[in-house]
C-alpha cells in the first residue's frame, strides 16, 4: 500500500496539494492539507498515484513524500 506522508514542519500551507489530490486531501481554514480520510498520511488508491507523485513533485517546501509498504 502507498501513503502520502505530510511534513507539517516544512508545510507551508499554500494549499497546492489539495488542488493536485481533492480526492485524498482537502484545505483548512489557513491553507494546509488535512486527508479526507482523518489519517495523519493517507493511503493513496493506486489510480490515483499518479496525482499524487505529481503534488509531491510540486510542492514548493518538499513537504510531501509517498511511503510504499512493501510488505
Ligand atoms: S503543496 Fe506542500 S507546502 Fe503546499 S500545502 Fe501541500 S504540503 Fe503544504
Amino acid at each position: 500500500m502507498t501513503r502520502l506522508h505530510i511534513d507539517w514542519t516544512a508545510c507551508d500551507g499554500r494549499g497546492l496539494c489539495a488542488e493536485l489530490l481533492p480526492e485524498l486531501l482537502a484545505e483548512d481554514d489557513w491553507g494546509f492539507p488535512i486527508a479526507r480520510d482523518g489519517s495523519p498520511s493517507p493511503a493513496v488508491p493506486g489510480p490515483l498515484e499518479p496525482a499524487a507523485q505529481r503534488a509531491v513533485d510540486r510542492c514548493p517546501a518538499l513537504a510531501l513524500r509517498l511511503l510504499r509498504d512493501t510488505r
